[in-house]
């Protein structure tokens, strides 16, 4: 990217200047969905705008980009690459490109600058190898957490709580997530001898920039001692989550915020709960349906029955008409486990399985000789008539 003119980022979004990472991640979002080029074909104007927000958003959502923007009132890669130190070894910075650069931001009059000089001014401003000191460092966003959550068959169904002890860095307490010592008085920033600002010099020119080891502000803090100055620290977190009723295989819960915390006070990350559900020892879950294999005798097969069956609130009665064969699946309407979108129940399906008892006595046997003979049927025939 070119070294660009000074350009009001903010504005191209329509956020503040004090718009926190998630709101401006929200307007970018918002427009880049009305200006998407695939949504207005054609729109050359409309490309513009897109071109100009992805470029804002660039560097707004770049918490280190977005703190150099705010501090210099413009944005380029390679001025950025210079002044955070990512310099290449020994070598002079070369190439750049500051034709057309707008200094008003700096309070002086403006004026084109030959590269090399301003290329040293800002090695000088950011300090090159030098390390930043606390307060001055930026904050950043949490990570996202995923943790896998074992749910049991009902539990899954009915909904329950869970209480998970998970690893994650939390906000450091005695510093409220500032990383800034608390109870200790600010003392004057020795870089700007408290005024927040610094001078610098390039060529005929001077102006003055907002101090970078204070932020401006004049003064410094010492890191806070229990969490080095990043805000957070790492432990062991008690979480309670709410399993909503119908929670399905591999479901994804989010638990917002409950991810690792930002570092100095940046918005914390989410926790994504997967949840694994348990067997049951007849029940099984399909979606928002429950299956079920149920055995019935001969008899009842052949004569059709009034069985009962278990469901997942208790027990039902399913009519099973005569000449019911094994396989055959009834449904039982509304049985099913509730799903939380529309709070509609699925179905149960019962599967039919006939169970051939040993028969000990032989007037039963018998009975059954004389079912035979009265009954001469061959269930093969079809297929052996094929051969
Ligand atoms: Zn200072
Ligand atoms: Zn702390």
């Amino acid at each position: 990217m070119p070294a660009s003119r000074s350009k009001n980022y903010y504005a191209t979004l329509g956020v503040g200047r004090d718009a926190k990472p998630d709101s401006i991640r929200k307007a970018y979002r918002h427009l880049a969905r009305k200006l998407h080029p695939d949504v207005n074909p054609g729109d050359t104007a409309a490309e513009d705008r897109f071109k100009e927000i992805q470029e804002a958003y660039g560097v707004l959502n770049d918490s280190k980009k977005r703190k150099f923007y705010d501090r210099f009132g413009f944005y380029s890669d390679q001025a950025f690459a210079e002044g955070t130190g990512a310099r290449r070894p020994g070598g002079r910075p070369g190439g750049f490109g500051f034709d057309g650069f707008d200094f008003t931001d700096f309070g002086s009059q403006a004026g084109p600058m030959p590269g090399p000089d301003l290329g040293s001014l800002f090695g000088n401003l950011f300090g090159g190898t030098r390390r930043p000191k606390p307060g001055a460092a930026a904050q950043s966003e949490g990570e996202d957490l995923e943790y896998t959550l074992d749910i049991g068959f009902e539990d899954a169904i009915r909904g329950t709580s869970a209480r998970l002890n998970i690893d994650r860095q939390k906000t450091c307490s005695p510093c409220a997530g500032s990383g800034l010592a608390h109870g200790t008085p600010p003392r004057q920033c020795d870089d700007c001898s408290g005024t927040g600002q610094v001078h610098q010099a390039a060529g005929n020119m001077r102006f003055s920039v907002p101090c970078r080891s204070c932020g401006g502000d004049g003064r410094v803090r010492s890191p806070c001692p229990a969490c080095a100055g990043e805000g957070r620290v790492r432990s062991m977190d008690s979480i309670e989550a709410r399993i909503p009723p119908g929670t399905g295989e591999n479901s994804r819960l989010r638990l917002p915020g409950k991810g690792n915390a930002g570092l100095r006070g940046g918005l914390p990350g989410d926790l994504y709960l997967v949840a694994k559900i348990g067997e049951h020892p007849f029940f099984e879950r399909s979606g928002f349906d429950i299956k079920i294999q149920v055995p019935v005798t001969p008899a009842e097969a052949i004569l059709g029955a009034k069985i009962e069956v278990p469901t997942i609130d208790g027990k039902a009665f399913l009519r099973i008409p005569p000449a019911t064969n094994s396989g055959k699946t009834f449904r039982v309407r509304g049985r099913g486990v509730t799903d939380p979108r529309n709070g509609q129940r699925g179905d149960q399906f019962v599967r039919i399985s006939i169970v051939v008892p040993e028969i000990p006595d032989e007037t039963t046997k018998d009975l059954m000789r004389e079912y035979a003979e009265r009954n001469p049927e061959n269930p093969r025939e079809a297929i052996l008539r094929s051969l």
